[in-house]
């Protein structure tokens, strides 16, 4: 290992860390992907820029029908707050967008809608924050010791037709199942995302619209997720690979049922686009050692 210098030991290091997670996904074929990659860039029919695959300013796939792309129901809505900054192409938000259409909806900062604390978390790092698995409790217990009467609120929300909101995205689970999962995770409404970088991300955190909002972490995935961006933006785990992980704890420790794979299509870009890169790393890779053996033989004769 000495030999490597410390730029390609960093480099190996965040491509084994970001390796991991993409193996063994359930995910939909990515012949369409290869087929449209073969083809090469087209415009954008809105804003005409040239894209692969999807116009990351305008949020619509390119050269790419809807019906050849999976599509993603998930079982709380999310919210991704995206810096203006943020280099629309490296941003994976545009990923959720696309491919669960119904469930995501993306705020350009400082434009931040009002949210009730008592319904709504944002997935961040710090002190105060908790685990996805305490995320439950956590919100019912900031409630309750806010009202005077925690015992008749809680009643009430049990019988309420409230409890149950209306059929957005009907087709996945039938109406008992899904009244099921939201009593479960009831008063959970919708989960906040930030899309930006480092620098960014704190100063979209410390906002004071959501100062009040329950700070939940991944703590699974904290050490190659947030710590590795400082000083080193390449190696952060994107958004999209955050919603990710969140989902699967939320299935697992909210919903309590087993994955199985129910939003590995999330990862559907992600995964592919990954793959290129990573073919073509191993290419240079391979490129550079060939040199050097060449060089090598050279130097014997
Ligand atoms: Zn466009």
């Amino acid at each position: 290992m000495s030999s490597l210098d410390e730029g390609s030991s960093d480099l190996a290091h965040t491509l084994e860390l970001s390796k991991q997670p993409l193996q063994g996904l359930k995910l939909a074929s990515h012949t369409v992907l290869e087929k449209a990659q073969q083809r090469g860039r087209s415009k954008c029919v809105k804003c005409g820029g040239s894209r692969m695959f999807f116009c990351y300013t305008c949020c619509l796939l390119v050269d790419v029908s809807l019906q050849e792309i999976p599509i993603v129901k998930l079982p709380v809505k999310i919210d991704i707050i995206k810096h203006p900054n943020e280099t629309d192409g490296k941003s994976t938000a545009v990923h959720a967008k696309i491919l669960a259409p119904s469930d995501i909806t993306i705020y350009m900062y400082p434009s931040i809608p009002e949210y009730d604390q008592d319904k709504v978390v944002l997935v961040f790092p710090g002190p105060g924050a908790v685990t996805v698995q305490d995320m439950i409790q956590c919100l019912h217990e900031r409630t309750d010791s806010r009202s005077r009467g925690p015992w008749v609120k809680r009643r009430k929300i049990e019988n309420s037709p409230a409890a149950t909101h209306s059929t957005e995205n009907p087709g996945s689970g039938t109406s008992d199942e899904i009244k099921d999962c939201e009593s479960r995770v009831y008063p959970l409404q919708r989960v906040v995302f930030i899309d930006s970088t480092w620098n960014q991300t704190n100063k979209i955190s410390t906002d004071e619209r959501l100062q009040d909002l329950l700070q939940v972490e991944l703590r699974t995935r904290k050490t190659c997720f947030w710590r590795s961006q400082k000083g080193k933006p390449e190696t952060y785990l994107a958004t999209i690979e955050a919603i990710y992980y969140f989902l699967k704890d939320f299935h697992e420790q909210c919903l309590t049922q087993e994955y199985s794979g129910e939003y590995d299509n999330l990862l559907f870009f992600y995964s592919y686009l990954h793959t290129v890169v990573n073919k073509s790393k191993e290419a240079g890779r391979k490129q550079a050692q060939e040199r050097k053996k060449q060089q090598e033989t050279e130097k014997r004769l």
